[in-house]
């Protein structure tokens, strides 16, 4: 019944079903769990003779109702209304039906906004229903659903109002205990609160009763994973302390605190039973490859094999290099498997890989094609986990016979209520110290009327050698003619100001081996100016460029501007970012939050705060998260919904029974899960 397409539900037919599946209500489910975006509350009823201007409802009689064009392509209904305290006057525009649709001598409800129009007070284009009928768009709170063109939420409203009979015989979507425990609304008081609520307070009963479940079915999701996990056989790779020393020894600088509480906590996840399930966070140029080659050298010394996958060739080739600079004269074997290496020595290598004479193989997604075999895979080091999908995640960790350790590093900060509830099965070490010796880049706001300063700027540090980014917002012109596209900017600094400087330009809707093309010139000094989107974002490494300037900087959050600052004072010389919003009104406060600051978690909670987590966290990176009212940043309901998700699971209480939950887990499970 509840998988039945809309069209079943009385009233809605063909053209009114493709609508609704314009808003993503294709079965009758989807149509009770498609809420009103915010509510109005006409649910107080005033008399005439007390009107004050604003939402009002009032309950009269139709005295008359007459309709008139006013001019062409304006039309006109007025009618005037009595409940014996007063009358009033009621106006409808474009609206021809409504004279004959009121009687006189009738009574309505009318809902709808009380104002000064031409010099009398009327109500505005209330809406009506029968006082006698059921009101679903008048004399109570009304939901607001979204809209498409063509289709008003009144007639939304109206097939809710079917879906009544359904919404009370509902089965319990919770079990029906932990409704009692929780003290929750059931099921079928809580869909009819949200859609036709009865007071406010239970509207909110009705809404934090889905929030609950919605965080909840994350919580278990993360739960269930983290216990497959702990039930999988790892390797257990035990600490040595003469191995740890070699290494460090090896190493030309010494690990900064940090560094080394993260190591630590690997050391004993990897001599546990079970596959360590890591993420290494930490600020661009904290020095996460220097803990993953820890961690594969220790490895390698056990006899197994690392795969250290990066999300592009040009990374891959940059780790492949560093690691086999710091672990070949150790004995650890590195090679790199990139979709380029040429057929023969692909071929050769994954012979190699396959006979164990490869310890360490770097690579992209090339690492994980089926025909890839590895004779003892004991970790997997993913760079920037973002940048990967699950699936590819799911089809390295199938091979070989027991799991290997996974170490996921990224340069993104999450915050703590997404690693509670979408990263909940993953331990977390956090990098947040930075190697010594590092000089902060010097950030500055200016004003688009001064980017010729900028550019002068640039000039004289490529006469220096040096190497510099113009990032853009866009890559094509449009409409949106204020903002700096790419490839408008490349054709006028070439012409004009840097013509006598060598220009790239890199963006996303480049072929792949173009794009390589070009980043490998920047990085052999081939360029010395990179007009660019932001693909240059994840985990480029050009130490000898040391300034950038980034077009329409009011666009991006600040952790993404401080991800894109990172690709400069990579090397020891002072760099320097330039923001650049699109116009002088739009510098703000927000931009001189990176003035002031390099410290990337800070940046991102005050991202947070800033701009809320729908914005940054909402469509983003978390496009799949179903949430309608659950509030990430609520801790207090996080913690009750985790507390609740350990004791079920723990209890194994089975929840396949409850189809719409299962599914819902399941779901977030091959979302969230790493393996
Ligand atoms: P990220 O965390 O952004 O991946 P990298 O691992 O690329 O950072 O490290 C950035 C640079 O810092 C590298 O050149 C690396 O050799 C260097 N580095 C890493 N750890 C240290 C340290 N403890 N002291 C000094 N330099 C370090
Ligand atoms: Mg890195």
């Amino acid at each position: 019944m509840l998988e039945a397409p809309v069209s079943t539900v009385k009233g809605v037919g063909a053209v009114l079903a493709d609508k609704l599946a314009a808003l993503g209500c294709k079965t009758v489910r989807d149509l009770l769990y498609f809420f009103p975006r915010r509510y109005e509350d006409f649910s107080h009823i005033t008399p005439i003779a007390s009107l004050t201007p604003g939402k009002v409802t009032v309950k009269a009689t139709v005295e008359s109702a007459t309709g008139r064009h006013i001019r062409r392509g304006l039309h006109i209904t007025e009618a005037v209304l009595n409940d014996g305290s007063a009358k009033v006057r009621a106006v409808w525009f474009n609206q021809k039906y409504r004279a004959a649709q009121l009687v006189k001598g009738d009574e309505y409800f009318f809902s709808g906004v009380y104002d000064l129009q031409r010099n009398r007070y009327v109500l505005q284009n209330p809406a009506t229903e029968q006082a006698a009928g059921a009101g679903v768009s008048t004399a109570r709170i009304v939901p607001i659903y979204r809209m498409v063109v063509g289709l008003k939420s009144n007639q939304i409203r109206k097939v809710m109002h079917e879906l009544l009979p359904l919404m009370a015989m509902l089965p319990e979507t919770l079990p029906p205990q932990l409704v009692a425990n929780q003290k929750l609304l059931n099921i079928n008081d809580t869909l009819r609160e949200i859609h036709f609520p009865t007071t406010s307070q239970r509207l909110t009963e009705a809404q934090n009763r889905i929030s609950f479940e919605e965080v909840l079915t994350l919580m278990l999701a993360s739960a269930y994973n983290k216990k497959d996990i702990a039930s999988l056989t790892g390797w257990e790779v035990p600490f040595n302390a003469a191995t740890a020393k070699q290494f460090t020894s090896a190493l030309p600088f010494a690990l900064t605190n940090a560094q080394r509480g993260a190591v630590w906590e690997i050391c004993q996840d990897i001599a546990g039973a079970s596959p360590m399930n890591r993420l290494l966070q930490g600020d661009v140029g904290s020095g996460k490859t220097a803990v993953a080659a820890m961690t594969a050298f220790m490895v390698a010394k056990a006899g197994l094999q690392t795969a250290f996958m990066a999300p592009t060739e040009i990374l891959a080739t940059q780790h492949a290099q560093s690691l086999a600079n710091l672990l070949e004269p150790m004995g650890v074997r590195v090679a790199l498997l990139v979709g380029s290496t040429k057929p023969k020595a692909k071929e050769a290598t994954k012979l190699h890989v396959a006979h164990g004479d490869v310890d360490v193989v770097v690579g992209t997604h090339a690492l994980i094609q089926k025909d890839n075999v590895f004779k003892k895979l004991g970790l997997v080091v993913i760079d920037e986990q973002h940048r990967f999908g699950v699936a590819q995640r799911a089809e390295l960790l199938q091979q070989g016979a027991r799991m290997p350790h996974l170490l996921s590093m990224t340069a993104t900060p999450i915050p703590r209520s997404l690693q509670l509830t979408v990263y909940g099965e993953l331990e977390v070490s956090i990098l947040n110290e930075l190697p010594k010796g590092r000089q902060p880049i010097a950030t500055k706001v200016v004003s688009p009327l001064a980017r010729h300063t900028v550019y002068t700027h640039i000039d004289a540090e490529i006469a220096k050698g040096r190497q510099a980014y113009v990032v853009c917002p866009v890559v094509a012109d449009s409409k949106d003619a204020e903002l700096k596209s790419v490839e408008a900017e490349h054709e006028r600094l070439t012409k004009s100001i840097f013509k006598h400087r060598r220009l790239g330009l890199l963006h996303g809707q480049l072929k792949a081996d173009e794009k390589e093309r070009v980043m490998r010139a920047f990085k052999d000094k081939k360029l010395d100016l990179l007009i660019c989107t932001t693909v240059i974002e994840v985990g480029v490494d050009v130490p000898n460029a040391t300034v950038m300037a980034i077009e329409g900087a009011e666009r991006f959050g600040l952790a993404q501007l401080h991800q894109l600052r990172g690709r400069v004072g990579r090397g020891s010389e002072q760099s320097y970012c330039y923001l650049i919003p699109t116009t002088a009104e739009s510098v703000s406060q927000r931009l001189r939050e990176l003035e002031k600051s390099t410290d990337g978690f800070y940046l991102a909670e005050a991202d947070l705060k800033l701009r809320g987590p729908g914005e940054i966290y909402g469509r983003a990176q978390h496009g799949e998260l179903n949430l309608s009212f659950a509030n990430l940043a609520d801790t207090k309901l996080l913690k009750k919904a985790r507390d609740v998700a350990t004791k079920i699971v723990a209890t194994d209480v089975s929840l396949v029974k409850y189809k719409q939950l299962w599914q819902q887990i399941n779901r977030y499970r091959r979302l969230t899960k790493l393996n």
